[in-house]
């Protein structure tokens, strides 16, 4: 689907965690380009969640945690600035292995081996007019 600026960015989100808590989805990756709107996708997603922090994007600490509505949790990691996740990726295992967590993931590249199967691929480009677009694999 096209998405043509960042409130519906922000809803497409929004709309994607229902799907997900609809079908017991917990592991969310999200691929495309910088700044095509992974993080702004995350905001909606957060606040689909339930989460009343405003989520901002985590490539400096590598991942952030929110706490959302029925005691689930939101984690959000950004490993764009680790070539190699190194000893995050124990982090990434044990987040992914407790069952209140979603975990979204942007350039997850070098972590795919422990994401579980099932695990939704989202993919965002840019379109030519300016706006995105967003396809759920
Ligand atoms: P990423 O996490 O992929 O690097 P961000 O979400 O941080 O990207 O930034 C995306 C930028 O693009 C933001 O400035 C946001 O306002 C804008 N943006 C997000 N989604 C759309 C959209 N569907 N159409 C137009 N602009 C968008
Ligand atoms: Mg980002």
């Amino acid at each position: 689907m096209e998405i043509k600026s960042e409130q519906g960015m922000v809803l497409a989100g929004e709309k994607l965690a229902k799907k997900i808590l609809m079908d017991g989805i917990r592991v969310i990756e999200l691929v495309g380009d910088v700044g095509v709107g992974k993080t702004t996708l995350t905001k909606g997603l957060a606040r689909g969640l339930g989460v009343k922090e405003s989520v901002t994007s985590p490539s400096f600490t590598i991942s952030k945690t929110y706490a959302g509505r029925d005691g689930r949790m939101l984690v959000h990691y950004d490993f764009y600035r680790l070539g190699e996740p190194g000893i995050m990726i124990e982090d990434l295992e044990e987040k992914l292995a407790d069952e209140k967590n979603v975990v979204v993931i942007e350039w997850g590249e070098s972590v795919k081996g422990v994401l579980p199967e099932g695990h939704l691929t989202v993919l965002v480009e840019y379109c030519e007019d300016g706006g995105r677009r967003v396809e759920i694999k």
